[in-house]
Formats: structure tokens, sequence, C-alpha cells
């Protein structure tokens, strides 16, 4: 075992626009968290990647980072994707898939709701490069879910994406994060990788099926996000992470 255990950040955002509430990061702010990755000299990788990168079958820049949109709104076509293309940057977005080309409608929907994408966008993105995943087929909490109607939920969505994409499709993130043994061992028999709510870094160790990312609302301060890139800010996501599981404690 090397002494040195390389880290990849998975950034977790849902919306690039105004609308408030902290699943919605103003279009600049995103614009300038994505110019400090690409000037501290990110590498932008796969989700995919990290499957082989974790066997030690595939190694990745020692700056590594993964970009990923939950929900698949809208504004990913209009305000986020043309910031990433121009940067060379590719990203993930994991989406509900009954739900496309209608508002959100989900428990914890922001009000008004914002719009998501169509099949017609997505496929248009996926030619471009962009990359897709399920987030279950109507964005429910799986951990709520019997047997059949869990497997359902994993595995049309699944085959509904693939069907657009014309291609396999191995990602998935649990809406809300919601996992349990039961949900996480299904997810498992459905997909090769998950990505998770749970705030952290990412190391050799994870665990494939619920993969930590970087609640990006955290690092809306561009002078700070700039730090943690430079490996200057461990610190705040210590305290961010104990800030965040005392909330979960108590919720
Ligand atoms: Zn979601």
């Amino acid at each position: 075992m090397s002494a040195h255990r390389q880290h990849i950040d998975v950034l977790m955002y849902h919306s690039i626009s105004d609308a408030g509430g902290p699943t919605s990061m103003p279009a600049p702010v995103f614009a300038a968290q994505m110019k400090a990755l690409a000037e501290t000299g990110y590498h932008i990788a796969n989700l995919t990647d990290l499957v082989a990168w974790r066997e030690g079958q595939l190694k990745l820049p020692e700056k590594t980072a993964i970009i990923t949109f939950d929900d698949g709104f809208l504004d990913f076509r209009d305000a986020a994707w043309p910031v990433l293309e121009r940067l060379g940057f590719s990203a993930i977005v994991f989406l509900p898939t009954d739900c496309l080309g209608e508002n959100e409608s989900w428990e914890g929907a922001n009000s008004p709701p914002r719009a998501l994408m169509s099949w017609g966008d997505v496929s248009a993105l996926s030619k471009n490069g962009a990359q897709f995943g399920s987030h279950s087929l109507t964005h429910a909490n799986l951990t709520l879910l019997d047997r059949e109607t869990l497997n359902t939920q994993l595995s049309q969505s699944r085959s509904r994406l693939e069907d657009a994409l014309g291609e396999a499709v191995t990602t998935f993130a649990a809406p809300y994060g919601a996992v349990n043994e039961t949900v996480r061992s299904a997810i498992a028999d459905h997909y090769a990788i998950a990505a998770g709510t749970q705030l952290g870094r990412t190391d050799d160790s994870v665990d494939v099926f619920d993969v930590p990312r970087l609640e990006m609302h955290y690092f809306r301060d561009i002078a700070l996000w700039r730090k943690y890139l430079e490996g200057k800010a461990d610190r705040y996501l210590a305290v961010r992470k104990f800030a965040r599981n005392i909330r979960q404690v108590f919720r």
C-alpha cells in the first residue's frame, strides 16, 4: 500500500439557475467554479472510470474530478452544458425518466417548479458528449417501495435510457440519496456504480454503490473553492460534514 492515498472529488449539482434554495446554483457562480477547476489543472473523468480506478485497472491524474447533475433540469442544456463544453469538460446527468418534458413534481420540489429536459434534449446532448444515468422512473424514495416496485423503478428507467441513447447505461443515483441495504443491493443488481449524497471525497475504499459527493452549494464562495482545489481547505469539508450529519440526525 502506498503512503499517499489519491482522492477524487465527485461534484453534485441540480439546477443552474436563480430559482433559489440549495439545489439552484446561479449561472455565474457555476461558471466561476468550473473556471477554477480548469485553472487549477483538474482532469474531468467519467463516473464509470471510478470502477476501474478502484480496482487498480485505471490510473487517473492526481487532480481528478467528476461532475454530476441530478434531476435533468432544462437549465442543464441552457446554462450548464455551454460552460462545460467551452472548457472541454463532460458531465453526467441523472434522469427520472418518467418525468422528462415535464416540471418537477416530486416531494420536495421547488415552488414554482423547475422545468426538466425532454427526450429530444437528452438525445442531442448525448450526441454532443454529455452522459446520462438513471435517477429512477419517478424520483421515488426507493426505501419506501416494495421489492417488485423497486426493481421496476431500477430496471425500466435503465431500459428507457438505453433505448433513447442506443448504448448501455450502467450508472444510477438514488433520489434523495435514500438507500438502505435492500435498495443498495437492488441497485447493485442493475448498475455498475451509483452516486450518493453523503458528503465527502472519494478514495479507493469507496462503496461504488453509494459514492460520496461534494454538495456544491457549500462552495459558492469561489475563493474557498479555489483553496479547496489547492488542497488548503480540507478542514472546511470536515466541518461541513459534521454539521450535515448533525442535521440528518435531527431531521
Ligand atoms: Zn433528485
